[in-house]
């Protein structure tokens, strides 16, 4: 079992980002703190079996500052045993890190930290509405490392309007230059609400050209791979044993709880006869209203039975993210029905169209599969 934590406030609002985070919440975080540690209390014999890793995601946790990030993990210690934890990760932005944050973090068992550094040039991060620097991102992660954390991850985005070959060369060098043992490299996706997608429709900006986003992506997949890097999902590199265990634990639908406003949970997963099936929750997205679920204590709020035909889908969808694919042991043993029974003959007919490749008991994407994934799936769903 896996347990992410939201923290849901940021210094300023990135003009590109649909997450539920806040601003200028700052004396609320304590009262925030607080609250997620009460819904662990609450929700706790949700768990079934040991808590593998912990992931605080945002929103902003490095804006918290340091006695309420020790607040937080002392009291989830307190309440929930994190003694079979592998992986503990911090999100962090560049902007806010301090040296006490860090030391706090790496005393209190955070062992990976993922930087959001988006780009490299000052115009693109500007353009993106991001509150740091290049240097911001050099300095933190020294930083890190005299910390005690050596895990580090940093995040990239490309297909930024203005942005062409030469900026993303740049900035996926600058990235590689300090270090990370993985990385994740994003394609924009203009979400709707948000400033930047008003101005693309608007016309003030635009995107650049499909081919040059995906040329985009071939050069990351190559850089990194000349860097020792290896690619083990779409937008994730890493070194050997280094590959992010919380995000795989949730690409091979292993369960998790979330805590703290809009966050998703997957629990209760039973078998019956016909396979797994489980029920996914999401706290609601505003604070007053995560502050009432709590004081009601009604958890799992928003929840959502999913069957075993919809567990079954994705497992296929999930697991085709990752260039190891699916495995058809881990497809009965969690489904009780044989993947080829399932996806078979659709998966055949893929094959001989050179989307898809068996190989040693597991299918994944070709690379070519890979370019027309949505498409795959949407076949995959019918079948
Ligand atoms: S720092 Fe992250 S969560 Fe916060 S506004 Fe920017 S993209 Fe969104």
């Amino acid at each position: 079992m896996e347990l992410y934590i939201h923290i849901p406030f940021c210094r300023r609002k990135c003009r590109y980002c649909s997450f539920t985070s806040f601003t200028g919440q700052e004396a609320y975080f304590q009262r925030y703190v607080d609250l997620i540690v009460q819904e662990a209390r609450i929700r706790r014999n949700e768990i079934s079996g040991p808590l593998s890793s912990v992931y605080i995601g945002g929103g902003t946790p490095s804006l918290l500052p340091p006695e309420l990030l020790s607040r937080l993990i002392a009291g989830l210690r307190d309440v929930l045993t994190l003694d079979a934890v592998t992986e503990f990760t911090a999100e962090a932005n560049p902007g806010t890190v301090a040296p006490e944050w860090l030391d706090t973090a790496a005393s209190l068992g955070i062992n990976r930290l993922s930087f959001g550094m988006q780009a490299y040039q000052e115009n693109l991060l500007n353009l993106l509405g991001r509150i740091h620097r290049f240097r911001d991102v050099s300095s933190s992660v020294s930083l890190a490392r005299r910390s005690g954390i050596r895990n580090i991850s940093l995040d990239l985005i490309f297909g930024i309007p203005t942005q062409n070959m030469d900026d993303w060369r740049q900035t996926v060098d600058a990235a590689l230059s300090l270090s990370p043992f993985h990385l994740s490299a994003y394609g924009l996706i203009p979400e709707e609400g948000t400033p930047l997608t008003r101005d693309l429709s608007e016309g003030k900006l635009s995107l650049p050209d499909p081919d040059e986003e995906r040329e985009m992506y071939t050069f990351v997949k190559k850089r990194t791979c000349e860097a020792g890097f290896r690619q083990y999902e779409i937008s994730s590199f890493a070194l050997d044993g280094y590959e992010c265990k919380h995000n795989i634990g949730y690409w091979t639908q292993v369960p998790y709880l979330g805590l703290g406003v809009s966050a998703a949970s997957m629990t209760c997963v039973s078998f019956g006869t016909d396979g797994m099936s489980c029920l996914r929750s999401v706290n609601p997205c505003t604070i007053r209203a995560y502050e009432d679920l709590i004081a009601k204590g009604s958890f799992p709020a928003g929840s959502e039975h999913i069957s075993p035909p919809e567990a079954r889908f994705e497992t296929m969808m999930l697991g085709l993210r990752m260039n190891r694919g699916v495995s058809e042991i881990d497809f009965y043993t969690r489904h009780r029905l044989s993947l080829d029974q399932c996806y078979g003959k659709k998966l055949r007919e893929m094959e001989k169209r050179g989307l898809v490749l068996h190989e040693n008991g597991f299918w994944k994407l070709t690379s070519r599969g890979f370019d027309i994934q949505n498409s795959i799936l949407v076949d995959l769903m019918e079948s």
